[in-house]
């Protein structure tokens, strides 16, 4: 199978690995994707094997850090911006002691995730329709080990989104293409203002799409009261 063999390719590149019974149950998360995107605008990519790359290798890819964000624990994590399911549905269902929740702001991706995590029987996820900044308001503020986000935000507007939801020395990881240092640098005030600190960034090439980067960011104290702020500022005027 050619789309076998690209997402195979593509761990193999990024030194990450999966069994078989895992990639399975991608192909049926691919399947449900695909029936959806008929009459639900999901995703552009459509092609199986562009999708088991772009989108399900590059979900995985943090699994090159496993061992300093304690992926094989079960660790409990936010998705701020989840969209269709991506990076947390290859996440759970790679990583199943995970307890993830998934956030967006769009009602029918969050269906959708719902949708998949009960017909692939997938325990202890879970999709919600909220901004990010309106539920660190609430009873998740300081509270996850771990937050991801993948092409929702640049990274000075992401964070001021994700960091209030994660909890001292938790960790925040940015899914970005290649401008990932320019983005760095006009963040590096925003992480003083958000108690947390720039740990590392991992390049990395997968399969045709070429070089990506995954920013890792430690949260280090509770957030500030003042954060988040409304949501039109955080966009408008992004921390700097
Ligand atoms: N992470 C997915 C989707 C990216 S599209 C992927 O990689 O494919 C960006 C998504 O972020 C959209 O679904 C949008 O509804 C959501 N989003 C944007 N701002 C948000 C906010 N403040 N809170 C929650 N979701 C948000």
């Amino acid at each position: 199978m050619p789309y076998l063999e690209d997402f195979n390719n593509a761990l193999a590149q990024m030194n990450v690995s999966l069994d078989n019974e895992k990639v399975l149950k991608l192909e049926a998360f691919y399947n449900m994707l695909i029936a959806t995107n008929l009459h639900t605008n999901l995703t552009s990519i459509t092609e199986k094997s562009e999708v088991f790359v772009k989108h399900f290798a590059d979900s995985l890819s943090i699994l090159r850090q496993a061992s300093l964000l304690a992926l094989d624990k079960n660790i409990r994590v936010v998705d701020v911006g989840a969209g269709a399911g991506f990076p947390s549905v290859p996440l759970k269902i790679a990583l199943p002691a995970l307890k993830i929740v998934a956030v967006d702001s769009t009602n029918k991706k969050v269906n959708f995730i719902n949708s998949c995590v009960e017909k692939l029987n997938l325990k202890d996820i879970v999709a919600v329709h909220e901004r990010a900044e309106i539920l660190s308001r609430g009873e998740y503020r300081d509270s996850f080990d771990l937050g991801v986000s993948r092409a929702v935000a640049r990274l000075n507007v992401l964070s001021e989104l994700i960091l209030p939801l994660i909890k001292p020395q938790g960790y925040f990881v940015a899914y970005k293409a290649v401008s990932a240092d320019e983005e760095l640098k006009e963040t590096k005030e925003a992480l003083k203002k958000l108690s947390a600190k720039y740990i590392c960034t991992d390049s990395f090439e997968i399969g045709s799409i070429g070089t990506r980067s995954n920013i890792i960011i430690k949260k280090l104290a509770p957030t500030d009261k003042k954060y988040p702020r409304q949501g039109g500022k955080i966009k408008g005027s992004p921390l700097c």
